[in-house]
């Protein structure tokens, strides 16, 4: 299984992607959390990334699609895998497009998380993520047992240095101008479903796996 998760900052992504790279048994490839990664090492490609990304602006794709390309390498992408967060403007997906076609694999289904701007900014801005193993948490809809703790494993929280309200206006603003078009280059390749990214969590992974089992079946 295939899959390409569209969508704004904050419509869920990263929470639906998990779950179904449980589910599926395939790779989950979060380009973001990719990034940071690498700024947190300090690389060379960090380093290049980091004022970017505290910016609220796209990494160059220069090196963001390099990056995608190379981790799609990766054995544990044998079985399928989900994108989230790339493609994020039309090259990057033509890109994909041609790199996977070298690699004579092709996407199931490109899913669009259509999710409101009221929705997406109370999430960004309650958002807490774990430092240790990432788990992401929301101060008000999803909160660890202790503050500032993670359940899963005791690491610190923090927030990430663009979710705060000037840097989400300006993440969205590079949304509609860069990212919202892709919702149309998939329609015309006829692979597109669109689902609500505000519903809850569990009740959207409950419809996509519907979803993709019917197009599995197909
Ligand atoms: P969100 O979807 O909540 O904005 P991400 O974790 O996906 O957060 O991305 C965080 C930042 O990482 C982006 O604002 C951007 O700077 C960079 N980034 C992530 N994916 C890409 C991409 N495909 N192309 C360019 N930059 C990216
Ligand atoms: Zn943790």
């Amino acid at each position: 299984m295939r899959i390409i998760l569209l969508g704004p900052p904050g419509a869920g992504k990263g929470t639906q992607a998990d779950i179904l790279s449980d589910h599926y048994n395939i790779a989950h490839i979060a380009t973001g959390d990719l990034l940071r990664e690498e700024v947190d090492n300090d690389t060379a490609l960090g380093q290049k990334a980091k004022e970017y990304m505290r910016k609220g602006e796209l990494v160059p794709d220069s090196l963001v699609i390099k990056m995608v390309l190379k981790r799609l390498e990766n054995p544990d992408t044998k079985n399928g895998f989900i994108l989230d967060g790339f493609p994020r403007n039309i090259n990057q997906a033509r890109e994909l497009s041609a790199g996977l076609k070298d690699k004579k694999i092709e996407i199931d289904l490109t899913v669009y998380l259509e999710t409101s701007e009221e929705v997406i900014i109370k999430r960004l801005s309650g958002r807490r993520i774990c430092r240790s193993c990432r788990a992401v948490y929301h101060i008000v809809n999803v909160p660890p047992k202790v503050e500032g703790v993670c359940d899963r494993c005791g690491g610190e929280l923090y927030q990430r240095v663009d979710d705060n309200s000037q840097t989400i206006k300006k993440r969205l603003m590079v949304y509609e101008q860069e990212t919202a078009s892709l919702i149309d280059f998939y329609k015309g390749l006829d692979k597109l479903y669109v689902a609500s990214g505000d519903i809850d969590a569990q009740q959207l992974f409950h419809n996509l796996t519907e979803v993709f089992g019917k197009k599995i079946a197909a």
